[in-house]
């Protein structure tokens, strides 16, 4: 019947990959290349040889850029780490979605339609 409904099972779930979901870290991870302060270097070379690759984490946060060098050695986890915080984002609006169906139970009202309805609900109709 209902694929979602007030599923306290699937909150419970989601609550427990949360849990194990390790450091979840928001940002971007970026590629840079520089040029140094010698004037002589092969980056002010024509054409010119920048240095790098460089990794870059970088964040906005109220309204701020935070930028972080991160080591070579560490790109897989901090590539890790932006997957955790994608699966989060993910875990976090099925929550929101669920508590949007639960909440439509409770105060009666039609369920927002996500387009997977298959049976219409046109009366008020709690499933007890
Ligand atoms: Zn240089």
């Amino acid at each position: 019947m209902s694929p979602t409904g007030s599923s306290p099972d699937r909150v419970a779930e989601i609550a427990a990959e949360i849990a194990a979901l390790g450091p979840a870290l928001p940002g971007t991870l970026l590629q840079r290349h520089s040029r140094c302060n010698n004037p002589g270097c092969h980056c002010h070379a024509d054409p010119p040889t920048l240095h790098g690759p460089y990794w870059q984490w970088t964040r906005k946060r109220h309204g701020k850029t935070v930028t972080r060098r991160v080591s070579t050695d560490h790109v897989d986890d901090y590539r890790h780490w932006l997957a955790n915080h994608h699966r989060l984002r993910e875990l976090v609006t099925e929550l929101e979605d669920l508590a949007l169906a639960t909440t439509d139970q409770i105060t009666g009202r039609t369920p927002h339609s996500t387009g997977t309805d298959k049976t219409p609900q046109n009366s008020v109709d709690p499933a007890r």
